[in-house]
Formats: C-alpha cells, sequence, structure tokens
C-alpha cells in the first residue's frame, strides 16, 4: 500500500513537471521582424561569398534557414507581402489584395493604407494620412499586445509608409515611414498619435539623409571583383532623371533637384543604413526589450526594391545593395547584442516579395519573356464586349490583371455577370501572351490546390477582387523602357528568404516547401500566444527548440 502511494506521488510529481514544462512561457524580450522588399532567395547563394561573417552569414551559420520558401499567391507586391508575413494568410483573407485596388464600392482606385479621417503628423506632406483600416485580419504584433493584455510595445518602420503601417496591425504603439522631397523625415499619422514622439523628433534633427546626400554611391569594393552581375553599362537599366549612362558613380549631390531631393535616399543603399540608425533609436526612445514583457519591432528595408526596379537583379547596382545590406544587417545584429543580449532576442527575415530578370535581358539570352501591352489589351476587351454584346461600357476598370464587370450597365442589358465573364473568358485566352483566364465564378466553386490557379484563388478576395482573373505568360512583364517588376505567381517572384535567428531558435537548415504565411503562426508558437485571428499558415515545427 505504501508502495502505491509512493509510486502514485511520484507520478503526480512527473506530471506537474510536465505539466510546468507545456505551460511555462520563457518569451524573448524581443521580437524583431524584418523584411527587405524585394529579396530574392538566390541572393543569399550568389552573393555568399562576398558577405562578411557578422551579417547574413552569421544568421545562416548560427540559426535556421528555409532554402525553400515561397508566397503561395498574387499578386506578389509589397502591401500584400508585409500584410501576409504579419497576418498568417493571403489576400482572401486579410483583405489587402494589392497595392492600389479599385474599390467597386466607391467605384475608384483605392491605396491600400490610405484613410482621410486621420491627419499626416511631423510633415507638411499632408497627404500622408494613413492607417491599417484596411487591414481585415489581426496581426501577431496584435496578438502579441492583446496577449499581453497590452503591454509590451509594438513598434513598426520602414521607408514606405505601407511597409510600417500594416506590420504594426492595428494597435502599433507607433508605424513611422520616410517622406523624402524638401523633408527626409520620420513621420506618422494621428491613427498612431497626435505629435511625434521626443525620440523621432531628436532623430530628424540629426539630419542624416543630408550626409548621405553629400556622397556619391560608389561600388563598395572594387567594380571589378563585382563577378555576380552583368557589365555596369547596359541597355537593361533605368537612369535617374539628368544621368546618361546607368552607371557608378551615382552623383547625388549633382541628382537631387532632378530625382525629388530626399526621396533619392530611398532608391539607395544608404536607404537601408538610416533605417538600421532609426531602428537603434526605436529601441533606445521606446526602451524595447528592457521590461517583463515582450516588445516587437517590425523593420522593412524598402530600398532594395527602388533599385531593384530600376536596374534589375543581375546588376551591379544590386550586387553592390546587398553587400552593404550585409553590413547593415551586421550592425544591426551586433547593436541587439549589446543593447537586448544575445539570447534575450528572437528575429526573423525574409521579403515581401522576389522579382523578375529584366525580360529583355532574358531575351537576349534566348530564355521565352517579353512585355505585356495593358493599354492595348484594354482596347481589346472593350472590342470583345462591342462583338458579343454591341456595348462599350461593359468593363468598368481592369487593373492588377482583373476585370471589374460593370453591373449596372450589364443589368441595363438583362444580361447574367457569371455568363459574361465566361464567354469573354473563351476568347482571351486566345490573345497573344495571355497563358491562363479565370472567371470569379470558377475561383468560388472549385478548390484548386496546387500551381498557379491556387496561387490565383488564395490572393483573390471573394468581396473586394473582380469577376475575370487574366495571366500572362511566365516573364511577361507590364511594357516599360528598362528595368523589371513583380506581382506574378512565377517563382522568380514567389521565391524568398525566410530565415529565424536567436532565442528558442534551432540552427539548421530546411529544404522542406513552405510558406511565407507559416511565419506568424510559427513565431505566434515561439511566443506562445493566440495566432493572427485569420491565419491560414502552420506553425514550422522543425525552427523551433
Ligand atoms: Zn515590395
Ligand atoms: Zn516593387
Amino acid at each position: 500500500m505504501r508502495k502505491l502511494l509512493l509510486v502514485l506521488c511520484l507520478m503526480q510529481f512527473s506530471l506537474d513537471v510536465v505539466a510546468q514544462d507545456i505551460t511555462k512561457v520563457d518569451r524573448p524580450k524581443l521580437m524583431v521582424g524584418i523584411i527587405v522588399d524585394q529579396m530574392r532567395y538566390d541572393y543569399l547563394t550568389r552573393f555568399y561569398h562576398r558577405f562578411g561573417e557578422d551579417g547574413f552569414k552569421r544568421i545562416l551559420g548560427e540559426g535556421f534557414n528555409f532554402e525553400n520558401a515561397h508566397y503561395n499567391y498574387l499578386p506578389t507586391v509589397t502591401a500584400v507581402g508585409h500584410a501576409s508575413i504579419y497576418a498568417g494568410t493571403t489576400g482572401s483573407g486579410h483583405g489587402i489584395i494589392a497595392n492600389d485596388w479599385y474599390d467597386k464600392y466607391a467605384k475608384k482606385m483605392i491605396y491600400c493604407v490610405d484613410d482621410f479621417s486621420y491627419e499626416a503628423v511631423g510633415t507638411e506632406e499632408v497627404n500622408e494620412q494613413k492607417s491599417p483600416k484596411n487591414l481585415l485580419a489581426t496581426t501577431v504584433t496584435d496578438q502579441l499586445r492583446l496577449s499581453q493584455n497590452m503591454n509590451g510595445k509594438t513598434v513598426a518602420i520602414g521607408l514606405k509608409d505601407r511597409s510600417a503601417v500594416l506590420p504594426g496591425g492595428h494597435t502599433s504603439n507607433g508605424s513611422y515611414w520616410f517622406v523624402g522631397k524638401n523633408e527626409g523625415k520620420f513621420v506618422t499619422s494621428s491613427f498612431y498619435m497626435d505629435a511625434l514622439p521626443r525620440w523621432v523628433n531628436d532623430f530628424n534633427k540629426k539630419r542624416l539623409p543630408e550626409k548621405y546626400m553629400k556622397n556619391k554611391w560608389e561600388t563598395l569594393y572594387p567594380i571589378k571583383s563585382y563577378t555576380e552581375s552583368i557589365a555596369d553599362d547596359n541597355p537593361y537599366e533605368g537612369l535617374f532623371n539628368g544621368e546618361e549612362k546607368p552607371v557608378f558613380p551615382h552623383n547625388f549631390k549633382k541628382l537631387k533637384d532632378k530625382n525629388g531631393n530626399y526621396d533619392l535616399i530611398k532608391e539607395s543603399p544608404f536607404g537601408n543604413s538610416i533605417l538600421v540608425e532609426f531602428a537603434k533609436a526605436a529601441i533606445e526612445g521606446e526602451d524595447l526589450g528592457q521590461r517583463e514583457y515582450t516588445d516587437f519591432l517590425a523593420m522593412s528595408f524598402s530600398s532594395p526594391d527602388y533599385i531593384g526596379h530600376r536596374y534589375g537583379p543581375d546588376s551591379k547596382e544590386v550586387e553592390d545593395t546587398y553587400l552593404r545590406l550585409d553590413l547593415d544587417i551586421a550592425e544591426l545584429l551586433d547593436y541587439l547584442d549589446s543593447r537586448i543580449g544575445k539570447g534575450n532576442y528572437t528575429l526573423f527575415l525574409t521579403a515581401d516579395h522576389a522579382v523578375a530578370p529584366v525580360p529583355a535581358y532574358l531575351k537576349s539570352l534566348k530564355i521565352p519573356a517579353g512585355y505585356f501591352d495593358y493599354a492595348a489589351f484594354s482596347t481589346y476587351l472593350n472590342e470583345l464586349c462591342q462583338k458579343y454584346y454591341g456595348a462599350s461600357d461593359l468593363i468598368e476598370n481592369f487593373s492588377n490583371n482583373q476585370v471589374f464587370l460593370n453591373r449596372e450597365a450589364l443589368d441595363k442589358l438583362g444580361l447574367d455577370a457569371a455568363i459574361v465573364s465566361q464567354r469573354l473568358a473563351d476568347d482571351m485566352i486566345n490573345y497573344e501572351g495571355v497563358n491562363k483566364v479565370v472567371t470569379a465564378r470558377t475561383l468560388q466553386t472549385t478548390n484548386f490546390t496546387t500551381g498557379i490557379l491556387s496561387y490565383i484563388q488564395n490572393g483573390y478576395n471573394q468581396k473586394l477582387s473582380g469577376d475575370i482573373v487574366v495571366i500572362p505568360n511566365p516573364a511577361m512583364i507590364y511594357k516599360r523602357q528598362t528595368g523589371t517588376t513583380h506581382g506574378s505567381g512565377y517563382s522568380y517572384d514567389r521565391h524568398v528568404p525566410m530565415m529565424f535567428f536567436g532565442k528558442g531558435i534551432k540552427n539548421g537548415r530546411s529544404r522542406e516547401y513552405v510558406e511565407i504565411i507559416d511565419i506568424a503562426p510559427t513565431v505566434s508558437n515561439l511566443l506562445q500566444i493566440s495566432f493572427p485571428n485569420s491565419h491560414t499558415g502552420k506553425v514550422i515545427k522543425e525552427v523551433l527548440e
């Protein structure tokens, strides 16, 4: 009997231990989310041999790297990327379906984070009226605040407004973005506060942009050693206004008047360096990572996107941008080590989308690629409506590869939107350069599980999106003279870095296919908090200790 009691006691004891282990919450002091705008996965491998030991290599060496991480929707653009990373779902769930989209209720184009019920704060630029009102879901940053009874702070920073507003969610203590033009300052909106905090004003007073504008943008190392890119002078690259050739050095002092003055900062690697300085100011100013609650710093390096659009992923400028960003990342890690302490913070690093190589460059290599003329396609759509229905007003809007039909015009003619959509779609597939066409009806009645139709479906919002979706061929981008873009559901836009580092993270690498919407649930699990309310991603177990 005594023995039995002892055994029972021991069992109870071990159950307690297990229960304690399961419920014990040992969160990092600070969670840092890093998004590099337009970073392709292959930049990590392509430039690896040139990286220093303390930046990307350190994250790869000590943290966990996913080599096969992808977006699972389209359009792969900035606003949707930032929202999806933090909400753990796609546009069908969180409602951010593009950067700008046609609002079929208001009958006009709207911008993802515009909200004219708030005022710009800290700037003379009156149109900086922003809020996350179009983001329907909660973010991992919201959930962290909620789970800690609104203790713990969220600060979100980026050069682009949408890259700060969306990651900060609805409960950010402050989301700040950069206004170039003649100001060169970080600003916010009255959604968050009525005046900039002192630390932001102090930072703005330091006039760092001025310091950088005195520089020329020259290569960090001798340009001859840049072997991962094509010739500096090539026909595929865009120019700054006032430049005759797309070559180093880019002389900012000379260029600033013709290129929006401090906007030049955004379009150079110095935008990354300023963001790291601003991150440090935020950590100090808000005393992040110093309390019993976990704080969240969401930061987005926007400059690589501007540079990538102008010069393309095979340019010397992009190679230089990533060698410099590597140093900025090293600086940030070093700062986090000393201020927050090694082992007291956790970070992830990913991108909001990747980018297509310049189509003209691919064509020169005999790879199928080209330019889709959207204006010509719109004309063709109207001709099609004329041909079938004798009406020229059936297409209300064509944007983001989606056709919005004019419901009133259809009603007048007694036409059914689903039938008209299918009839147009059946013809549109024959248009040169069109790869796929799918109607809203099909998207709502079929469950696609793989491939580009599933990516359309994930990005498609039943309430907000259009009646027909058109997909051009691979490597076909909208007509432009030079440079490139992103937005498609092809691998070159979907494959991005996804790395975790710090407290609670295993050391390793994985070749498993994972999706970017898995980041928020994985971080939620790491932090032992509720998931973002519309999440569809999964917890990736192999990364967590
Ligand atoms: Zn972007
Ligand atoms: Zn972009």
